[in-house]
């Protein structure tokens, strides 16, 4: 299946960004602060790198979790009402794992609070 190519292409992208900001992370420590500036300065930058490090572990999990679906013949079919996810959404978002439809019913539930990660993860 020709997006299983495309799953596998881009975790490796992730994978190599990712090896690529520990490696940038591990030469700015190399800096050591000398004033309290610089200090809050590479929090700062310690922030950043994690915050964007768990958006690139989530992205990982959610193309393992595609890559899953391919093996088990289950790709391409919405997990909330099991009606297939249009080629055009899965061309944008290959690991999409909902149609359009229910991902902004899911976006809605999300933007009021509630815990949707914890409901995916009961689902499966
Ligand atoms: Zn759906």
């Amino acid at each position: 299946m020709a997006y299983k190519k495309v799953l596998e292409k881009k975790a490796e992208e992730v994978r190599r960004s990712m090896s690529a900001q520990k490696a940038a992370q591990l030469v700015s420590r190399l800096d050591v602060p000398s004033d309290e500036g610089d200090l809050s300065q590479q929090h700062h930058e310690e922030w950043i790198f994690l915050n964007r490090n768990t958006i690139d572990m989530k992205l990982l999990r959610e193309i393992s979790d595609a890559l899953r679906r391919i093996e088990h013949d289950t790709y391409g079919i919405c997990l909330e009402c099991e009606e297939p996810i249009s080629a055009k959404r899965l061309d944008a978002v290959p690991w999409a794992k909902y149609c359009v439809t229910c991902q902004e019913a899911i976006a809605a539930r999300i933007a009021l609070g509630e815990n949707v990660e914890e409901y995916e993860e009961a689902d499966r």
